[in-house]
């Protein structure tokens, strides 16, 4: 291939965003904000889930790399190619391996896994999702794998391996085929690119390693009617997908592949990735059966980011047939013994009234071991000691609501984790502190963190259920959204639903050892029902939570703000707008949230729909 003109370079943009360190310090992560109990509702789930936001993949080694395929090391050339070529080749490789700072230098395990689609996924669709596994970023390439497996089991049943793990004729069994390309120049074998141009089921082939594609194939830009110029490492914080405005967070330094349509009857762009200065160029393109997006949409995602792009394409590919359909759902969070029993029966009128059905969030037992909110005196009570209470969470069931799980105290035994002690405020299945920057902390699972501890927490909580006289939950959410590998693989066996965003670690998809860190999780949210990696049907919360005062570095989130998520939603043609509500603020935002919701079209439906 000819040499292509060399792009503007931002001297600047060094690796922001690219490592989980930077990304980590990134705002707009954190979790709760509550001094006291009464705004503990304020502990927002998913704000502490955004902390675990998925990095960027380092800033790629050339902006134009060079056309070859890579195998094991070995870098082979075309014929047209030049020895100048190789040498620039080989100077890409030790640049690459010059700037990688990595926290560790290992290839990650093969496995393959398996795993089911959600329920009322087609039971003939199959997806295979590979994922990049060497160099010092293969533990990001596994997050990624696990995201976008999350993702297609929405459709149907899916296998998932690293790209180096591919054999000839392997694709031939799938439906579709998912490539998350984000280890520049990561070793593909030939047989994948093989079948790749030779295949007609669908492709979609996410940022690295595109140019491997194309060095295979004789006449890649004939055939479809574009081939790639290029990273543009432009400022890019929006996207264009089918007239909705999406976001995308600017400091991703990882680059956008651009392109050269030389065919406007075979490559149609997928969205317009939009520079600061207005300019505009193709997120992504369609020819045929391969869909190239040029970049990884799994990256810092927000809930009106392009990652509902992806999300949408998705339908294209695994179930062109769907049709247009927009539910929403709501969910009353942090419901304890604690709670006031007359704002419970304000939430359930006038949600019936608006014949919307929803879910509660319970807890069975409040805790506050250092009497915060009692004077320095430990208050500890169950839900059978609050008849009141009850008496309005079966009030609640009798206009609509669905009783959930919110784990057992909400809290820690006696440690700040990371505020108090005091239930709804604190973690209870995942660590964390408050740093000296107003920032919660995530450190990892807990002292004792086994199937055990799991084990004997939901015990407890269902015994409390029992002896209130309320129906055992069938469906369970993690205290802030937090927990473990174990955990999670726990909560699946005792529960098999769960509603909420999960935690993903390397090695739960690849097989190895799980590697706990938290600097290598990542968060997910869904706009739609999976079965994540755990096995779990997940029930989506995906728009957030009202948040009328801004804490720990996050901005309040008005009726507006979540509204304006639900729109930016109706781009996924059978996604959902589903958010959360803390009974103790009245029913005055609610009734803006939902009444805004269903302006846009959407219809409330209960999580059991879902599910
Ligand atoms: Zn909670």
């Amino acid at each position: 291939m000819s040499k292509r003109s060399p792009l503007r370079l931002v001297a600047t943009a060094v690796l922001a965003g690219a490592i989980a360190a930077t990304a980590h310090a990134l705002p707009g992560s954190a979790a709760p904000g509550a001094r006291d109990h009464r705004w503990a509702g304020t502990t927002g789930e998913y704000a502490t889930a955004s902390q675990s936001s998925v990095p960027a993949p380092p800033r790629p080694a050339k902006l134009v790399p060079s056309e070859r395929v890579v195998t094991t090391g070995q870098l082979k050339l075309r014929a047209a190619d030049s020895w100048g070529s190789l040498l620039s080749s080989l100077r890409t490789v030790l640049t690459g391996l010059a700037a990688a700072k990595p926290a560790t230098t290992t290839t990650a395990a093969t496995k393959t896994s398996t795993g089911a689609g959600a329920p009322g996924s087609n039971p003939s669709t199959k997806t295979l999702v590979l994922y990049d596994s060497t160099g010092p970023y293969g533990w990001l390439g596994e997050d990624y794998g696990m995201m976008a497996t999350n993702l297609v089991s929405h459709f149907g049943a899916w296998t998932a391996h690293p790209v180096g793990g591919y054999t000839a004729g392997e694709l031939a069994k799938y439906s579709a085929v998912v490539y998350v390309g984000s280890t520049y120049d990561e070793p593909i074998p030939a047989a994948f690119l093989d079948d790749v141009l030779a295949t007609s089921k669908p492709v979609v082939w996410m940022y690295d390693n595109i140019w491997q594609l194309t060095a295979r194939s004789a006449d890649f830009a004939t055939k479809y009617g574009y081939t790639w110029k290029g990273f543009d490492v432009s400022s890019v914080a929006r996207v264009n997908y089918k007239g909705t405005a999406l976001t995308r967070d600017a400091r991703n330094a990882g680059g956008i592949m651009d392109y050269a349509i030389s065919d406007a009857t075979k490559a149609v762009s997928v969205g317009e990735a939009v520079r600061a200065d207005g300019t505009k160029f193709p997120w992504g393109v369609k020819s045929g059966n391969l869909t190239y997006l040029g970049e990884i949409p799994f990256s810092y995602i927000t809930s009106n980011d392009r990652y509902l792009a992806f999300s949408d394409l998705l339908f294209d590919a695994l179930a062109p047939q769907t049709a247009a359909r927009h539910r929403a759902l709501v969910r009353i969070e942090d419901v304890g013994p604690d709670a006031d029993p007359a704002e419970l029966r304000a939430i359930a009128d006038y949600l019936s009234s608006r014949k919307v059905p929803f879910t509660v969030a319970v807890y069975s037992r409040y805790r506050d071991p250092k009497g915060v909110n009692n004077n320095g005196k430990a208050e500890d009570y169950t839900l059978r000691q609050r008849p009141l209470v009850v008496s309005a969470l079966k009030y609640m069931q009798s206009k609509g609501g669905t009783l959930l799980m919110h784990g057992y105290t909400h809290q820690l035994d006696a440690l700040n984790n990371p505020y108090d002690g005091v239930s709804a405020n604190d973690f209870e299945f995942f660590r964390a502190h408050v740093d000296a920057n107003d920032a919660v902390i995530y450190d990892g699972p807990v002292k004792n963190d086994s199937a055990a501890n799991v084990t004997a927490r939901v015990t407890a909580a269902r015994a409390e259920f029992l002896m209130a006289g309320l129906n055992q939950p069938t469906i369970f959410e993690p205290p802030h959204y937090a927990a473990s590998a174990l955990d999670y693989k726990t909560i699946n066996s005792l529960f098999g639903v769960r509603y909420d965003r999960g935690l993903y670690f390397p090695g739960v998809l690849s097989g190895g050892t799980v590697d706990n860190s938290v600097a290598h999780m990542v968060g997910q949210f869904f706009p739609y029902t999976v079965r994540d990696v755990y096995g779990s049907t997940v029930i989506p919360e995906n728009i957030g939570n009202i948040e009328p005062e801004p804490f720990n570095q996050h901005p309040a989130v008005l009726p507006a703000d979540l509204v304006a998520n639900a729109k930016a939603n109706l781009a996924v043609r059978d996604g959902v707008a589903s958010f959360f509500y803390h009974p103790f603020l009245g029913t005055s935002y609610l009734k803006q949230t939902v009444e805004g919701i269903q302006g846009l079209g959407y219809t409330f439906v209960a999580a059991s729909a879902m599910s």
